[in-house]
């Protein structure tokens, strides 16, 4: 089973690829993740896309579609993955249908996890990070015991930039303009499940789930 994820930032995607990984006993491909894994152990993509990054520019295409070749043909995919992350664009979404038919697999399902703007806004504005240790917090949804001090190390809890109102309003248009395309492609192809994500987490599991034992 090949299952990829959509949804913009704030969306819930990545904790729904996470948990449905975990149900159906397949890896959780993560984009960001495998880029990591692939610099630290310096493998050749690896130190390649290291080199981009070290500059601050973006790696090429034919860079991250090799990261995630790599670790598609690994011993541990041959039953199914979960992607999230990748691809997001049309180009990338090509390259991936290419590499999917030399491992003698295809896309099962793309779940595109929708979230209305406000909400996505408000999830993420809340959102409250600790200097010290990292630990994150939600003035609404998960605040700490104390406001604005970290329950694990005391330090002070504050707002990072790409949290701030006009920073998340800014990304969730640059995803809505990359990925409407990508939404296109596969919904010709007949494979996309739009899932409601503003329904509490285990609810929108339930419907995913509910696609997967179609
Ligand atoms: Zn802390």
């Amino acid at each position: 089973m090949v299952i990829l994820f959509l949804g913009a930032p704030g969306a819930g995607k990545g904790t729904q690829a996470s948990v449905i990984s975990k149900k159906l006993g397949i890896p959780h491909i993560s984009t960001g993740d495998i880029f990591r894994e692939a610099v630290s152990q310096g493998t050749e993509l690896g130190k390649k896309a290291k080199e981009y990054m070290d500059r601050g520019e973006l790696v090429p295409d034919e860079i991250v579609i090799g990261i995630v070749k790599e670790r598609l043909s690994k011993d541990d995919c041959r039953n199914g993955f979960v992607l999230d992350g990748f691809p997001r664009t049309v180009a990338q979404a090509e390259a991936l249908d290419s590499a999917l038919s030399e491992l003698g697999k295809n896309l099962d399902f793309v779940f595109n996890v929708e979230v209305s703007e406000d909400e996505i806004v408000r999830r993420l504005t809340g959102r409250r990070t600790c200097k010290q240790c990292n630990a994150v917090y939600h003035i609404e949804f998960n605040p700490s015991k104390v406001e604005a001090v970290c329950d694990v190390c005391g330090g002070e809890l504050y707002q990072r930039d790409d949290d701030r109102e006009e920073t998340v309003r800014n990304r969730i248009k640059v995803y809505n303009e990359k990925t409407a395309p990508l939404i296109d492609y596969y919904q010709r192809k007949g494979i996309l499940i739009d899932i409601n994500g503003e329904l509490p987490v285990e609810k929108v599991t339930e419907e995913i789930l509910k696609y997967l034992s179609k």
